[in-house]
């Protein structure tokens, strides 16, 4: 699949579900309301329409929500797609996730295929923890780690930089994934969908000020390592550990873009950042053979635009996207 901007669509998120077990202050507010079980793709048409994606060139899934492994029977779906692995038609497979399910889902993953996972983690107090997330245990996402890693999963940590919250902790945050041999990757906080009281203006850290504060600590080299995603990474000499910076907002990485996202209603978005998106639903289920479903898939991507227009400043407070983040999974 090739885009209009001759960007090669080889990556597909997935978002199994838009519900979760954290109420995450950034993402979500307090009394979220979700979507109707009705509307929602059953396992086995998520799995129809990501081997769809996979015959058209997908080489790399990821798996996320909302909170993925919170979806009943959520399993079922990853050792089924973790068939296209053995196929070899799939290179990765991997998951975005809280890590309060992970104590009881680690070895299973492994076992599916899964090798790498990313786990957010934005503060490693309790307290705090627990006020961000609205009512996450800390301790529960620890014994989820301690349980991935001891099943040989390859664990990148994410942390949203905020404004006056987790941004006196950054080089705990680097010291304590660097020592369990973890990357860490931290993430600007984007305007989408309404939070409740919480304004993004007060959230909001610029990753360049982040990146200077951790360089009065670290020394931070530049380096090519790319995993295909939008961070650009940084070895920190004294740790010998890897940093990546997300900034979707003080930079635009909308060339090398190439991705789409799926929802779990089966609505495509082409753009985590813009509003146009293609209904896959009503194609995948038109008919039992896929080829509505793949004229579907061919009309989509050639209308995927050329780049987002984030912006969080004060004449702009409002979300740039109506959408929430656990929509589209990040
Ligand atoms: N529940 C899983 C988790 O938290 O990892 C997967 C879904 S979550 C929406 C995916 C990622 O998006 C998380 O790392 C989360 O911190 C990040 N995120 C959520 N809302 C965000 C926002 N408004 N701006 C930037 N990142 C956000
Ligand atoms: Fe849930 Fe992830 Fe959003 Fe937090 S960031 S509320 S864990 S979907």
């Amino acid at each position: 699949m090739i885009d209009p901007f001759g960007r090669h669509i080889s990556y597909l998120r997935v978002s199994v579900t838009d519900r979760c077990d954290f109420r995450c202050v950034y993402c979500m507010a307090e009394d979220m309301t979700f979507l109707p079980k009705a509307e929602v793709l059953s396992l086995e048409e998520l799995e129809r329409l990501c081997t769809a994606f996979v015959r058209r060139g997908v080489k790399k899934l990821r798996l996320t929500g909302g909170e993925p492994l919170v979806r009943k029977n959520v399993m079922s779906l990853i050792r089924g797609l973790g068939r296209h692995l053995d196929s070899g038609a799939l290179e990765e497979l991997t998951l975005t996730t809280n890590g309060s399910q992970l104590a009881k889902h680690a070895r299973d993953l492994a076992a599916a295929g899964v090798k790498r996972l990313n786990v957010s983690i934005d503060t490693l107090d309790r307290e705090k923890f627990r006020e961000l997330t609205r009512w996450g245990d800390l301790d529960q996402v620890m014994r989820g780690l301690d349980a991935a890693q001891d099943a040989g999963l390859k664990i990148k940590i994410n942390a949203v930089a905020l404004r006056g919250v987790n941004d006196g902790e950054f080089g705990d945050l680097i010291r304590w994934t660097h020592g369990r041999d973890m990357d860490l990757t931290l993430i600007e906080v984007m305007p989408m969908g309404e939070i409740g009281d919480a304004t993004r203006l007060d959230q909001y850290l610029p990753l360049s000020l982040a990146r200077a504060e951790i360089a009065k600590q670290f020394t931070l080299s530049e380096t090519d390592y790319r995993t295909g995603g939008p961070a650009r990474y940084f070895t920190v000499e004294e740790t010998g550990g890897r940093l990546g910076f997300i900034t979707p907002l003080t930079h635009n990485f909308c060339e090398s873009c190439n991705r789409v996202r799926l929802t779990c209603t089966g609505t495509l978005y082409m753009c985590l950042g813009q509003v146009d998106a293609a209904d896959l639903r009503a194609p995948l289920r038109a008919s039992e053979s896929d080829e509505v479903l793949d004229r579907a898939i061919t009309e989509a991507i050639a209308r995927k635009p050329k780049g987002h227009d984030f912006i969080i400043d004060r004449r702009h407070t409002g979300p740039a996207v109506p959408r929430h983040m656990s929509v589209t999974g990040g």
